[in-house]
Formats: C-alpha cells, sequence, structure tokens
C-alpha cells in the first residue's frame, strides 16, 4: 500500500482556554490520498480551522499525529500549499507582491516568478489590481488574492480553510469551478474545508463529516459523479441524493429527542 499524502491519526486537540480545557477535536482519522480531493464537513465550531492550523504545522496536536508522506508534521513545510479562512495579507504589499511572498520566503529571484503570479491574478479574476495595497481591496477580493498565494509555489498539497466562503455567489461559482479545473489538470492533493454541503459533494471525491465540537469524523462519504462536474450536476438526481444524505447529520433532531448533555 502506498503511504499517503496526508494522514490524520487519532488526533486530538485541546485548548487551554480561559474557562478551563476545551477539546476542539477528539480522536480523528482520516486520509487525503495522492491526487485525492477530499471535503471536510462540518458545523461552525467543531474544529474544522484547527484540523487545517494542525495539518500545516502552526499548531501542534495534544494527541495524535499528523503525517505527510509517512513524515509527521512539525513544522510549516514548502511542498503545501495554505488558504486561510482569514485572507492574512501583509498590508505593506501589494497584490503582486502578496502573491509572490511564497517564492520570497524560499528564497527565490522574484522576477522568474512574476509571469507566473500575473497568471495566478488573472485566473482569480483580479487583473487591472496588481498594484493594489490590501486595504484598497474588498474583503472577497484579498481572499482571491489569498488563494493566488496558496497556488502560487505549486504545492503537491494545498489545505483550503473554507476559502470560497466570503465570495459573492456569481465570483464562488467561477472559482469553484477554476479550482476544479485546476485541480484535474494538476494531480495534486487538496484538503478543503467547507460547512456547504452543496460546495463539498460539488468539488470532492470523498467527504469526511464531522459530529459539532468536539470535532470528530462520524462518517465519510464518496461522491462517484463523474468530471468534471458542471453547472447542470447540481441538478442531478444523483447530486441532490448525496447532498440530503449529508443534510441527514445534520439535522436538529424532532423536539422531544434532544441527546441529554
Ligand atoms: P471551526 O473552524 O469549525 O468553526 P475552530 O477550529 O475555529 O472551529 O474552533 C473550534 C473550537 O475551538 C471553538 O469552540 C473555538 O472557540 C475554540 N478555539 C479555537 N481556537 C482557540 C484558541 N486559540 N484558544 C481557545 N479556544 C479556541
Ligand atoms: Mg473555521
Amino acid at each position: 500500500m502506498s503511504v499517503p499524502r496526508l494522514a490524520i491519526d487519532n488526533l486530538t486537540v485541546t485548548y487551554a482556554s480561559a474557562r478551563g480545557p476545551l477539546t476542539a477535536l477528539r480522536d480523528l482519522n482520516f486520509e487525503v490520498g495522492d491526487g485525492e480531493f477530499v471535503a471536510v464537513l462540518g458545523p461552525s465550531g467543531c474544529g474544522k480551522s484547527t484540523l487545517l492550523n494542525i495539518a500545516s504545522g502552526l499548531l501542534a496536536p495534544s494527541k495524535g499525529r499528523v503525517a505527510i508522506r509517512g513524515e509527521a508534521v512539525t513544522a510549516p513545510r514548502r511542498d503545501v500549499g495554505i488558504v486561510f479562512q482569514q485572507p492574512t495579507l501583509l498590508p505593506w504589499k501589494t497584490v503582486l507582491q502578496n502573491v509572490l511572498v511564497p517564492m520570497q520566503a524560499m528564497g527565490q529571484p522574484l522576477a522568474a516568478h512574476e509571469a507566473r503570479a500575473r497568471e495566478l491574478i488573472r485566473l482569480v479574476r483580479l487583473e487591472g489590481f496588481e498594484n493594489h495595497y490590501p486595504y484598497e481591496l474588498s474583503g472577497g477580493m484579498q481572499q482571491r488574492v489569498g488563494i493566488a498565494r496558496g497556488f502560487m509555489h505549486d504545492p503537491q498539497l494545498l489545505l483550503m480553510d473554507e476559502p470560497f466562503a466570503a465570495l459573492d455567489a456569481m465570483t464562488r461559482e467561477h472559482m469553484t469551478d477554476e479550482l476544479q479545473a485546476m485541480w484535474m489538470q494538476s494531480g495534486k492533493s487538496v484538503l478543503f474545508i467547507t460547512h456547504s454541503i452543496p460546495e463539498a459533494v460539488y468539488l470532492a471525491d470523498r467527504v469526511v463529516v464531522l459530529s459539532a465540537r468536539p470535532g470528530t469524523v462520524v462518517d465519510v462519504i464518496d461522491v462517484p459523479i463523474e468530471r468534471p462536474r458542471r453547472i447542470e450536476t447540481l441538478g442531478s438526481p444523483e447530486f441532490n441524493a448525496i447532498c440530503n444524505r449529508l443534510r441527514a447529520f445534520f439535522r436538529a433532531p424532532p423536539a422531544g429527542e434532544e441527546k441529554k448533555p
């Protein structure tokens, strides 16, 4: 058996909060294979961003481990691209300079990579804003700069935390299809975090369903819908059947059947 691109093994994360210990994730297990697109779906506050911070090496697990190609993740890695839930741009750099940040971090000559940075800026529909500063952009535009930056160094594994949540509906559709196209061409592995059921089903090969906090895997659902998925996919019976199956996980129990705390 081949070593998975990303493996999450018995991961538990407990924060020391002012109100005492708070367990965000408990005994999480799943894998992302080579070239696979995996969505992690869960309600707000269930630990999705915590998972991304752990997988990117910015936060250490309390228990268990995260491994990339069999190596435990202990610090950020160059072969991983990260798109955060918040764009986290450098305010003193222009759009073009922000997109080039990963190359700068690797000590690469920026001029050699400028053409690719401009191409990514075009792909996220920010052509003409190359020399603008973050404060001159809307939240959705800033988020798209963050997406271009995540792709800049052509990482084999992409970690994306609700990257399209702040975008308007039309831009979101465009970005979703661009991501699918880039993924299909490149053979990258993607871990895509979302709280949107249709977005997860449209993009993913598999959907990992997390419970409310402490987040743990309640099911993993395959999405055997042919690619490329298109706007018509959204209306297909198989697409809707999978969405409905996922909705059942998050539906509130009928009155009188709530679980005791
Ligand atoms: P999600 O991204 O699914 O909305 P998060 O991973 O951001 O969830 O948060 C999961 C839980 O952990 C929440 O209850 C949140 O308040 C808590 N949390 C997140 N970061 C911290 C932190 N640095 N310290 C203490 N609690 C935190
Ligand atoms: Mg989050």
